[in-house]
């Protein structure tokens, strides 16, 4: 475990500082806990309800699907977003990456969808970062971590800087643990109080994940930034129609500015690519969409079943389908409680 990353925890139960020692994470009250073998430490206090971590096996699926790099252009976008961000603060430009390409229209977002944009790397320039004012490595939290493919992506990309990984499912945090040498993770529930100082964060990123708007504007430092990432009204097209799934609701986008009250909309990018799915993937690629995808496990199984073993389908043996993602940034402005 990173100095730095131990740095900026607290203890769960008591909100004192912690220190590593023999082997486990201690605060002055006496509460411990231990770093377990794979790296990763449990943070997690009180309880929750029961079903609500993934399991290994949804854990070990999705970690399959990523790993064969269906998802690549959105880590790659959201880890552009990232390095841009962290860019921006060293040189002190506060609004940086509100040039064009991030504040377009939503009607001009399908213009800018993901190409084939490289992200470059900036070695040495932790110390600039540091010049600028920063005492420390630029620290990014991903809340709802997940396997930390996002994590891991975001920190190679960005090239300096720690990240710290929290999830509720113990198997995920796992593979976080072990994804990118510079994370950090922690299984916690990302619901309550996160176990970390406040104004520490540079950027909060929430994939797919619990939005705990409060929390995250607790943590992030004086300009720093919230990226969200949601599925588009299209995403999955046509596989969610053809297995007569319903489509993304279109009261999505209000209850995302109303989960990050306080912070204020500084740009959104839609991310589109196609999918070449084997029909093996199909059931995954559902599972990690909105959960009123895939709410009764056994129907959306056999309707996949169906699907698959269509002649149409066996024909062509691959399953296509476009992946349709906003990727939203939100800003902290004190004061402000303009959300549109
Ligand atoms: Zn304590």
């Amino acid at each position: 475990m990173l100095a730095d990353i131990v740095e900026h925890l607290l203890c769960p139960v008591c909100g004192h500082d912690v220190r590593l020692d023999a082997g486990a994470l201690r605060c002055g009250n006496g509460h411990a806990y231990d770093v377990a073998k794979q790296g990763y430490v449990s943070l997690l206090v009180g309880s929750r309800p029961p079903g609500t971590a993934d399991s290994a096996e949804m854990v070990a699926a999705r970690a399959d699907f990523l790993s064969a790099g269906h998802y690549r252009p959105l880590a790659d976008a959201l880890a552009e977003c990232v390095q841009l961000r962290i860019t921006g603060a060293e040189r002190g430009e506060g609004d940086a990456f509100r040039g064009d390409r991030f504040s377009a229209p939503p009607d001009a977002a399908a213009e800018e969808a993901y190409g084939s944009g490289s992200v470059g790397s900036e070695r040495g320039a932790g110390s600039a970062w540091r010049q600028a004012g920063h005492a420390t490595e630029p620290l990014i939290v991903d809340a709802g971590a997940g396997t930390g493919y996002y994590l891991a992506t975001v920190l190679g990309a960005v090239d300096r800087g720690i990240g710290m990984a929290f999830d509720v499912s113990k198997h995920a945090v796992r593979r976080a643990a072990r994804a990118h040498p510079r994370i950090g993770a922690f299984v916690a529930d990302v619901w309550r109080p996160l176990p970390i100082r406040g104004g520490v964060a540079d950027v909060v990123i929430d994939v797919f994940a619990p939005r705990n708007g409060p929390e995250f504007r607790r943590v992030l430092r004086p300009g720093g930034a919230v990226m969200v990432v949601t599925p588009a009204a299209d995403h999955l097209s046509p596989l969610v129609e053809e297995l007569g799934l319903l489509s993304v609701d279109e009261e999505k986008d209000r209850r995302l500015a109303r989960s990050l009250e306080g912070f204020v909309a500084a740009g959104r990018r839609t991310v589109e690519f196609d999918l070449e799915l084997a029909p093996g993937e199909v059931a995954g690629v559902v599972r990690m969409g909105p959960s009123a995808w895939h709410t009764d496990a056994v129907e959306l199984a056999e309707r996949i079943s169906r699907y698959i073993s269509r002649d149409i389908v066996k024909k062509r043996e691959k399953v296509w389908a476009r992946a349709a993602f906003h990727l939203s940034i939100f800003e902290t402005e004190p004061g402000s409680r303009d959300v549109p």
